[in-house]
């Protein structure tokens, strides 16, 4: 699992790969090539196939064994900087279409998971939140500027809070319906399965070493030597840890912990996805087997190499971490007995300057693409960036990927 520092994931441990794909063992040739093999380059695969167009996918990994394997499974039609940071960053209407485009992306997500039940959609309220009194304004503001803009939220305050709560809440934007909950993985090998049926050719355990432009295409070379020619390559890779580059660097590392199946959720009315701006900032769900996951906690990245290791030994870093989360957890929801964490791990996170995927032509060449998904919320990310690079391929041109180019100033 390259994205994965430490622990055991909590989806790929509740269940075993639905299908096992072959490693490519002879030379290949399609319209175009998706190099990875997790959500991005599943959802890009089917897309593609389902278009008519021919697909090879390569990945280096077991298919979902990368970041997808990690993935919390949260759809959010926000961003990390909010409307009012993003729109500092990249103007009002550029702000608004990005949250509008997010905001779409989950109903398609949740119209392809009608297809495949195994996708464990779940449409969910989205509850941001502070407990700090002096951000109470800033919440109000982001809360008329989302409201004004025509997203369905409520704003919550202290005493509104407490009856739905038992977490100290100060302030909070409740966004109706604009969340959702899936299984990353489960979701993946479903579009993996669908893409297949359409004439994709998938092959895992099969990393691309080398990839070039020759003549009106690409030519790309495996580990195993074995040759792929395409018309077009589409580099759906996620990010090797402590790279930066085309703007997305991987330095931070994000917690998880996963609680055992609980009863009930007293204290958590409806269960909405948490995203809380406390003095660590985190996010929250519940899951269809009854626990609570809990994600957050960042730091620069952790890893034997870095400077706190020469300190502290990192089992104990990230052991001092899990506890913060179980002793949060335990605060936050006092009325739920007996919560206890059985998964706890940490993975690299990539990001952006402005919190924005990078989707569209690699710099300098005209048969790359890239669909490089940045931060949390990256399978709403990915289902946007599927939909607009089909219709690159397709009709040559796809304005709305200025907003997402690797060459924009504020990446
Ligand atoms: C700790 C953590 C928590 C997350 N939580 C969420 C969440 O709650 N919601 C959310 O939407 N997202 C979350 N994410 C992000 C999640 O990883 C993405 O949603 C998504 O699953 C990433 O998919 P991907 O296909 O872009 O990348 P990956 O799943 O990383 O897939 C990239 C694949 O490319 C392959 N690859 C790399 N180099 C090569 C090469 N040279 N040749 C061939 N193949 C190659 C690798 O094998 C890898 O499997 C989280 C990520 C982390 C790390």
């Amino acid at each position: 699992m390259s994205q994965l520092i430490n622990g055991r994931p909590y989806f790929t441990s509740i269940q075993t790969a639905p299908c096992i794909y072959p490693w490519l063992s002879y030379d290949e040739s399609c319209d175009v090539l998706i190099i990875g093999n997790g959500f991005s380059a599943a959802l890009l695969a089917y897309r593609f196939a389902d278009a008519g167009v021919s697909v090879v996918l390569a990945g280096t990994d077991p298919a979902g064994y990368g970041g997808t394997a990690l993935s919390g499974g949260i759809l959010l039609y926000e961003t990390e900087n909010n409307l009012s940071g993003l729109m500092k960053q990249i103007g009002r209407e550029n702000a608004v279409q990005v949250y509008k485009m997010q905001q779409e992306a989950i109903g398609n997500l949740e119209n392809l998971a009608l297809s495949f039940p195994a996708a464990g959609f779940t449409r969910r309220d989205g509850f941001y939140y502070t407990n700090k009194p002096e951000q109470a304004d800033q919440f109000h503001t982001e809360y008329l500027m989302r409201r004004h803009n025509g997203f369905d939220v409520t704003y919550i305050d202290r005493d509104t809070a407490m009856d739905r709560f038992s977490f100290p809440v100060q302030a909070g934007i409740l966004s109706k319906g604009l969340a959702g909950e899936i299984d990353s993985y489960l979701f993946m090998h479903a579009l993996l399965a669908a893409a297949e049926k359409r004439g994709a050719r998938i092959y895992e355990n099969t990393p691309v070493q080398t990839l070039f432009e020759e003549g009106d295409g690409v030519f790309a070379e495996t580990t195993a030597f074995r040759k792929i020619r395409a018309k077009k390559a589409i580099l759906a890779t996620g990010l090797a840890p402590n790279k930066n580059v085309w703007g997305i660097s991987s330095k931070r590392t994000s917690f998880y912990l996963v609680t055992k199946p609980v009863e009930a959720f007293p204290g958590y009315t409806d269960c909405p996805v948490i995203r809380a701006e406390t003095q660590t900032p985190y996010y929250l769900r519940s899951t269809r087997d009854k626990r609570l996951f809990i994600c957050g906690g960042e730091s620069l990245l952790a890893s034997e190499r870095g400077r706190i290791s020469r300190v502290l030994h990192m089992n104990r870093l990230f052991d001092i971490r899990y506890q913060e989360m179980e002793q949060k957890l335990s605060e936050m929801f006092c009325g739920i007995p007996k919560l206890e964490a059985e998964y706890r791990y940490a993975g690299y996170l990539p990001k952006t300057g402005d919190t924005l995927p990078v989707f569209g032509y690699a710099p300098g060449r005209k048969n790359i693409y890239l669909h490089y998904t940045a931060g949390v919320n990256r399978a709403v990310q990915a289902e946007i960036g599927s939909r607009l690079l089909l219709q690159l391929y397709l009709e040559g041109r796809c304005p709305d990927l200025a907003l997402f180019s690797a060459e924009r100033e504020t990446v």
